[in-house]
């Protein structure tokens, strides 16, 4: 039986570990939330007291954190992933964060007999829950190998993306995509009702014309037109505003390391930046129609 520990509780972390419980895996689990926990052992998982506790002995490590600060805090602390794993276990990455930092950290976990892949994903809480996550994975193929049942588990696509760091590459640049066709929409909202258009035509129309997109078909910033959006519970997240625009700098910080100009990303990331500033950051994404 693959013993698999899960660091990271949270709002994606909860449901994919559960998931992983559901199919059969010995999990345990540590987060430094004690709600994220009882949750966790409810579902029946193995609740950790520290992290060497969650790390040692287990055949796999996942990893479901914020930001690449929380990461490497996991990752290189004396009673961490690379201090107390033992030789030959996979650390999987599954967190969203970015570039700068990750093939150093993969280096670190060769260095310290692992094997490892950044696996971050795509699908929000809904995918997370209903086990249909997509993966972008950047491994080396003995990796995603022995990785791929422990992802299938809790997902049901995976791109091998390339070399490792090529999954964080391909998430912020979907993100990136994400941001400002959420933006691109939310204009429309707002030039078709000034034009006395209803948001139903509107959304009847595009959704079958051109202008059709994901953050459209399934994600409209409107209520009333899609059931289960946030636009219909007050912009209650699903994914915030702050975690777009956490991302959305993520893409800048790549662009400008690879010397690229990406116009709309920046644009889109100073309209996040206002939504934050204007205290809606933990609104969803989709709350950005509120300052278009
Ligand atoms: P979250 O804040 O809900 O969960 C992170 C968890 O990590 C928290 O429970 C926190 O207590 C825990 N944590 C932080 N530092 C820790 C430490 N040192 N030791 C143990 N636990 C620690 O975040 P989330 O929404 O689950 O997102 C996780 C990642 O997934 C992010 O990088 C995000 O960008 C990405 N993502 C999120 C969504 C979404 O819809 N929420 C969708 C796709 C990708």
């Amino acid at each position: 039986m693959t013993k698999i520990g899960f660091i990271g509780l949270g709002h994606m972390g909860l449901p994919m570990a559960k998931n992983l419980i559901k199919a059969g895996f010995n999990v345990s689990g540590f987060d430094l939330q004690t709600e994220a926990l009882v949750q966790f052992k409810k579902a029946g998982g193995t609740v950790c007291n520290n992290l060497a506790e969650c790390v040692a002995s287990q055949d796999v490590i996942i990893t479901m954190l914020q930001t690449m600060q929380q990461v490497k805090t996991v990752c290189l602390a004396e009673n961490g992933i690379f201090a107390k794993a033992k030789s030959q276990a996979l650390w999987i990455d599954c967190s969203t964060v970015g570039m700068d930092g990750v093939t150093d950290l993969h280096q670190k976990a060769s260095d310290a007999q692992l094997m490892s892949l950044d696996a971050p994903v795509s699908g929000g809480m809904a995918g997370a829950e209903a086990q249909t996550l997509t993966f972008m994975v950047g491994a080396l193929d003995a990796a995603l190998e022995k990785g791929r049942p422990i992802l299938m588990a809790m997902g049901k696509k995976i791109f091998h993306t390339g070399l490792p760091g090529s999954g964080q590459a391909a998430k912020i640049c979907n993100n990136m995509i994400l941001g400002v066709s959420m933006i691109a929409i939310s204009e429309a909202f707002q030039l078709g009702e000034s034009l006395g258009l209803s948001t139903q035509k509107l959304f009847d129309v595009v959704n079958n014309a051109s202008g059709q997109c994901w953050a459209m078909s399934h994600y409209a910033p409107v209520p009333g037109v899609l059931e289960n959006v946030p636009a219909n519970r007050g912009y209650e997240p699903g994914f915030s505003a702050n975690m777009m625009l956490k991302d959305l700098l993520l893409s800048q910080a790549a662009a400008k390391g690879a010397g690229i100009n990406t116009q709309m990303g920046a644009l889109s990331a100073a309209m996040y930046q206002k939504v934050a500033d204007d205290g809606l950051g933990e609104l969803d994404f989709s709350a950005i129609i509120k300052v278009c």
